[in-house]
C-alpha cells in the first residue's frame, strides 16, 4: 500500500521575513506537530527545485529573471507585504519544486494523497506579478504540470485559503483545463473573486468562486463543499484533486474573520476525500497561508488525518444553507447538468 507523502525543504526556513506573519515558524510549527503524531505515517520528501521548462509554463521568463535579481539583491520587497532576501529564490524554486514533485508522485501511483508544505506561499502570484507574500504560483505551476507532463486534461484546483487565489485564477481564467474553485472572504485582500468572475473566452464556466463573509464557519463551509463543489467535481470529473490549502479561515487567525475550527477543515477534507475515491482521482495538498501557528499546525494535522486515513469518511448528512442554494442556482447556468437544489 503505497504511503501519502509530505513534500518539504530547509530552504524553506531561509526565506527570512522577520516578523512578519508569513515566517518560518510556521513549517515549524506545522513539523512539530506532525512530529508529535509519527508524521501520520508519511513518506518525507525532499522538494527538489523546480526546472525552467516547468516554471516558465505558468510564469513569463522574464518576470522569473526579475525575482531572480530582486532576491539576489535582496533584502527587497514587491510590494508593502511582500518581502525577499537572498535565499527567497533557492524557496521560491523548492516550493514551487515541491508541488510539482507532489503531482509526479500522486499520477504516477507513488502516493495516493500527500501535502507540499513549503514557503513561501502561491495563490497571490499571478503570472507577471508577485504580490501578497507569494512569489511563484506553487499549485498553479503544479496544475499545469499535470496538464504539460501527464497528458491530463481536467484538474481540479480547490482553494480554501480565506484570501481569493487571484493567481490561480488568472492562471487559467481562460482555460477549461483547470476547474478553479474558491472558497474566501469577501470583502478582503486582494479585493478579486466575486461570484460574477466565472472565467472567459473558453475557460468560462470553469473558474467558479464562492465568495462568504466575515463570521462564516464550518456549517457554511461544508454546505458549500458538499452541495456545490462535490456535485460540480462529478460533473467535471478531474483527474487530479490540488487543494489550495490556506488555514487562514480559522477562527484563530488574525489576517481575517472566518470562523473554521480544525474539525471544520477535517470536514472540508473529508468531502474531497470521498470525491477522490469516486472520481478514482489522487488528491494533492500545497500548503498556502495560516498565521495563527496553534491553529495552523493542529488544522494541517486535522487535514492530514484524513488524507492518509486508508478510507475516505462516511459521508454524513449535510444540511443545504441558503448561500449553497444560491451558489448552487448561479453555477446552473454554466453547469446545466448539475442536480437542481
Ligand atoms: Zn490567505
Amino acid at each position: 500500500m503505497p504511503r501519502s507523502v509530505y513534500l518539504s525543504h530547509p530552504a524553506s526556513l531561509e526565506h527570512d521575513t522577520g516578523s512578519h506573519p508569513e515566517r518560518a515558524a510556521r513549517i515549524v510549527a506545522i513539523e512539530q506537530e506532525l512530529a508529535r503524531h509519527d508524521w501520520l505515517g508519511m513518506e518525507r520528501v525532499e522538494a527538489p527545485r523546480v526546472s525552467a521548462e516547468t516554471l516558465t509554463a505558468v510564469h513569463p521568463a522574464r518576470y522569473v529573471r526579475g525575482i531572480e535579481e530582486l532576491c539576489a539583491a535582496g533584502p527587497g520587497s514587491i510590494d508593502a507585504d511582500t518581502f525577499v532576501v537572498e535565499a527567497s529564490y533557492e524557496a521560491a524554486l523548492r516550493a514551487a519544486g515541491g508541488a510539482v514533485r507532489l503531482v509526479d508522485l500522486l499520477l504516477s501511483g507513488e502516493a495516493p494523497t500527500g501535502l507540499s508544505a513549503l514557503r513561501p506561499p502561491g495563490h497571490h502570484a499571478e503570472p507577471s506579478r508577485g504580490m501578497g507574500f507569494c512569489l511563484f504560483d506553487n499549485v498553479a505551476v503544479a496544475a499545469q504540470h499535470a496538464l504539460d507532463a501527464h497528458g491530463l486534461e481536467r484538474v481540479l484546483v480547490l482553494d480554501w485559503d480565506v484570501h481569493h487565489g487571484n493567481g490561480t485564477n488568472a492562471a487559467f481564467h481562460a482555460s477549461s483545463n483547470v476547474l478553479f474553485v474558491s472558497l474566501h472572504e469577501w470583502p478582503l485582500y486582494p479585493g478579486t473573486g466575486p461570484a460574477s468572475d466565472v472565467g472567459s473566452g473558453a475557460g468560462v464556466g470553469y473558474t467558479v468562486n464562492l465568495p462568504v463573509t466575515a463570521g462564516a464557519g464550518d456549517a457554511l463551509y461544508a454546505s458549500l463543499l458538499e452541495h456545490v463543489v462535490a456535485p460540480l467535481a462529478l460533473a467535471y470529473r478531474p483527474q487530479l484533486i490540488l487543494i489550495s490549502a490556506g488555514f487562514d479561515a480559522h477562527r484563530d487567525d488574525p489576517l481575517a474573520d472566518i470562523e473554521l475550527t480544525e474539525s471544520g477543515f477535517a470536514a472540508l477534507t473529508g468531502t474531497v476525500r470521498r470525491l477522490g475515491a469516486e472520481l478514482e482521482a489522487p488528491i494533492g495538498a500545497v500548503l498556502e497561508g495560516g498565521y495563527d501557528l496553534r491553529a495552523l499546525a493542529a488544522s494541517t494535522a486535522a487535514m492530514l488525518r484524513v488524507l492518509t486515513a486508508p478510507d475516505p469518511p462516511a459521508a454524513i448528512d449535510v444540511p443545504l444553507v441558503p448561500e449553497a442554494r444560491s451558489a448552487a442556482a448561479r453555477l446552473a447556468e454554466h453547469w446545466p447538468a448539475l442536480p437542481a437544489v
